[in-house]
């Protein structure tokens, strides 16, 4: 398998490369030269098998010859070995037609943890093979740099600095990165937002000598095995509900494209999924663009579903390069003039081709907290405040015969605030987590300066080299 940039002027790169690569050179995402496809009755062979076996099948033919089978069994069987859940991706039933994918049996309590834990074992067992050490660094706003933290710590071939903006996440996501305590790993503090993070990130890679003699990789949801890492958990949905011969739509709470953008390619390998429904909350760009055309960019505003409050869908650009046709130039066009812009312009009949794929649906906070409440009473299922939205488009656009699957992307102990304020109690943390807030936290403060950080990560690097 041969991966191309969305904008068509970066080298071609097998698996191994884009999965070191993360962004391709000329700015684009890096996507797989032809879907792989699944026939009827390569769909009917997967049924029934655990879930790591059945990672291990459908990611296989995206991985080509960089990895055997053999090793990306023992990889995917490793990944989810410490699920909190037997079936890894239990799928619950909360009406007729109804349903829910709960993917937050991982570590880290969200859906992150799905990719990022392949990931982790992903860069070891490549970095082996090559003999070299990378270091990967990240900026969060909570659920990302736990995700990165769990996979990558204590991994022989990586060093890993996460950034998040110190006093501004939730203390369950902080103490998730700061008790986790491993000499390859260094939180940093930033005095600053999650936007200071995320350039000081972003300059950082573009501090080229320093990327090179700190061999800087990311890890962020552009990195392709993101998504390949988020693809057979559709599968699962299909088949449990009765793939190939039966039909079902999905609804995702989204925020960078990532995880809906999985769904797609599911149903590009022939998986029967109908409609993808795309969730948000307040920051609703994805949804004006597929109800009205517009995707004008306007402030982020916070909000109950943090995880979900972006401005500009990175992954969007995948999509974008589908429906204009796989037409690099004219992607790049389109992204060169939304940057510029603000806003983007899609033609009518490729705006069409994306609505005629996907739905959209929105709710605000009070929406979000009155779900949260009102699926309790009703059926006494406890919704993030991510996944409720979800769960609420699945309602409000079901088609009635077809399952529609809600995904379900956090656990609620992450946001006990948010389930207080709708339910009037705090969930408890799993038994793993459970002492969270007795356990000791090492971090960093430092000031929103490249030089701080830079040095920072270069005594990191030189510890672990030494
Ligand atoms: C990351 C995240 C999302 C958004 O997923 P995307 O792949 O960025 O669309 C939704 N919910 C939770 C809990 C998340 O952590």
């Amino acid at each position: 398998m041969r991966y191309i940039s969305t904008r068509g002027q970066a080298p071609v790169r097998d698996f191994a490369g884009v999965l070191l690569a993360g962004l391709a050179e000329d700015g684009g995402l890096y996507v797989p030269e032809s879907w792989p496809s699944l026939s009827e009755a390569d769909i009917r062979a997967l049924r029934g098998l655990p879930y790591p076996e059945l990672a291990a099948r459908v990611m296989l033919p995206y991985v080509g010859d960089c990895i055997s089978y053999d090793t990306l069994l023992r990889i995917a069987r490793e990944a989810y070995a410490d699920f909190g859940s037997p079936a890894v991706v239990p799928l619950v039933q909360l009406g007729t037609d109804i349903w829910t994918m709960e993917l937050f049996h991982g570590p880290t309590l969200a859906f992150k943890d799905m990719a990022m834990q392949l990931l982790g074992r992903l860069f070891d067992h490549v970095l082996t093979e090559r003999d070299e050490r990378v270091t990967i660094v990240g900026a969060t706003s909570g659920d990302t740099g736990s995700a990165a933290i769990e996979a990558f710590a204590n991994r022989a071939r990586a060093d890993i600095v996460i950034l998040h903006p110190d006093g501004r996440t939730s203390e369950v996501q902080r103490r998730q990165m700061t008790t986790v305590h491993a000499p390859n790993l260094r939180n940093l503090a930033v005095a600053g937002t999650f936007d200071d993070c995320q350039d000081l990130v972003k300059a950082m890679f573009a501090d080229v000598p320093f990327r090179a003699q700190m061999r800087l990789s990311a890890i962020n949801s552009i990195n392709w095995a993101r998504i390949l890492g988020q693809i057979p958990y559709y599968v699962a949905a299909c088949l449990a509900l009765g793939a190939p011969e039966r039909e079902i739509d999905v609804a995702v709470p989204t925020g960078n494209f990532g995880n809906v953008l999985a769904a797609y390619a599911a149903k590009r390998m022939g998986l029967p999924i109908g409609r993808l429904i795309v969730a948000t909350n307040r920051n609703d760009i994805l949804y004006r663009f597929l109800t009205a055309r517009d995707m004008s960019v306007s402030g982020v505003e916070p909000s109950l579903s943090p995880s979900m409050d972006i401005q500009v869908s990175s992954n969007f650009e995948r999509l974008l390069f589908e429906i204009q046709g796989r037409n690099p130039a004219l992607t790049a066009e389109t992204m060169t003039a939304f940057r510029r812009t603000g806003r983007m312009e899609v033609s009518e009949a490729d705006w069409q081709k994306a609505t005629a794929l996907f739905g959209a649906y929105r709710l605000d906070d009070n929406e979000t907290l009155a779900a949260i409440a009102g699926l309790y009473a009703k059926s006494g299922y406890l919704a993030c405040p991510h996944s409720v939205i979800g769960i609420e488009a699945a309602r409000a656009q079901v088609r009635a015969g077809t399952p529609v699957v809600a995904m379900a992307t956090a656990h609620p102990a992450k946001f006990p605030d948010a389930i207080e304020q709708a339910v009037g109690f705090r969930p408890p943390l799993p038994a793993h987590l459970a002492d969270l807030y007795e356990r000791n936290e090492a971090y960093t403060r430092v000031p929103a300066e490249l030089s701080a950080i830079e040095a920072e990560v270069r005594a990191t690097v030189l510890r672990n080299a030494a």
